[in-house]
């Protein structure tokens, strides 16, 4: 590529938990900070960079659904709270100078731009970070699939599922001393298998559009340079 790196563009999904400190919950300014310096970094390299992020810690849809509530209310807060993180998350970059756009799929005018996807392009290709708040707009779906979604209609050359863990193991490496990590693995066998990589919602949108997905360790300060520059990081799932 001409920036001679291994993608042009990525799509980088982080979820809720990402923003928040060990107990998963609420939104940590210096959590939210470390994670705008690593996304720095990544538009210092040229790279284009749109971001989709999950709301875990702040809501779950489950949660009420869990309690009695209605699962599309409950769903319907929980895009509304990853609006919240899109905005933390805008807050800490632009106060680094990273310029962006925060676009909801749920409208919501004064706090942010509606979602439309040529548009979302044309900042991509102005170099702003576009963060993508409201999932994808719909009850039933998660944060995941609306990243797999968002990766594709930006034609983004990969998903990037930051985790805080360096990839996918064939069992719970903090249950399992003896778990094993994939360097790669095919989109079947992560579904088959049900690896804990994405849901199957999500990992079916990016195998019949041939979206790779590289799964890494955020909290790993280099992993995603490392990984940009076409180093072997974490687990890649392709065909
Ligand atoms: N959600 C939804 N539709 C979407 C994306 C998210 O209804 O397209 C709701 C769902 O209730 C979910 C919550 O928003 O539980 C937070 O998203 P997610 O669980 O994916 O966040 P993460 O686990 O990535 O922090």
């Amino acid at each position: 590529l001409s920036n001679g790196l291994k993608y042009r563009r990525i799509l980088l999904k982080l979820s809720g938990e990402a923003l928040a400190q060990e107990n998963g919950f609420g939104i940590d300014p210096n959590c939210v900070r470390a994670i705008a310096q690593r996304i720095k970094q990544v538009r210092e390299m040229n790279v284009d960079v749109a971001v989709v992020i999950g709301a875990g810690n702040l809501w779950r849809g489950r949660v009420g659904q869990n309690s009695g509530m209605d699962p599309a209310t409950a769903d319907y807060m929980g895009m509304l709270a990853t609006v919240m993180n899109a905005l933390a998350l805008m807050d800490a970059l632009e106060s680094m100078n990273v310029v962006t756009r925060v676009q909801s799929a749920i409208e919501m005018h004064s706090v942010a731009e509606p979602y439309i996807r040529r548009r979302a392009i044309r900042h991509l290709e102005k170099g702003r970070v576009v963060i993508l708040g409201g999932g994808t707009g719909n009850p039933y779906f998660t944060t995941d699939t609306a990243a797999a979604l968002r990766a594709t209609e930006l034609k983004c050359d990969v998903l990037i599922k930051a985790t805080k863990v360096d990839g996918v193991y064939d069992s719970d490496p903090k249950k399992n001393p003896n778990a094993r990590r994939f360097e790669h693995i095919t989109y079947m066998d992560a579904l088959n298998q049900r690896l804990a990589v994405m849901d199957s919602t999500a990992l079916s949108l990016c195998m019949d559009n041939k979206m790779p997905i590289l799964v890494l360790n955020l909290w790993d300060e280099t992993a995603l340079i490392r990984a940009l520059k076409g180093e072997p990081v974490g687990t890649l799932v392709s065909d």
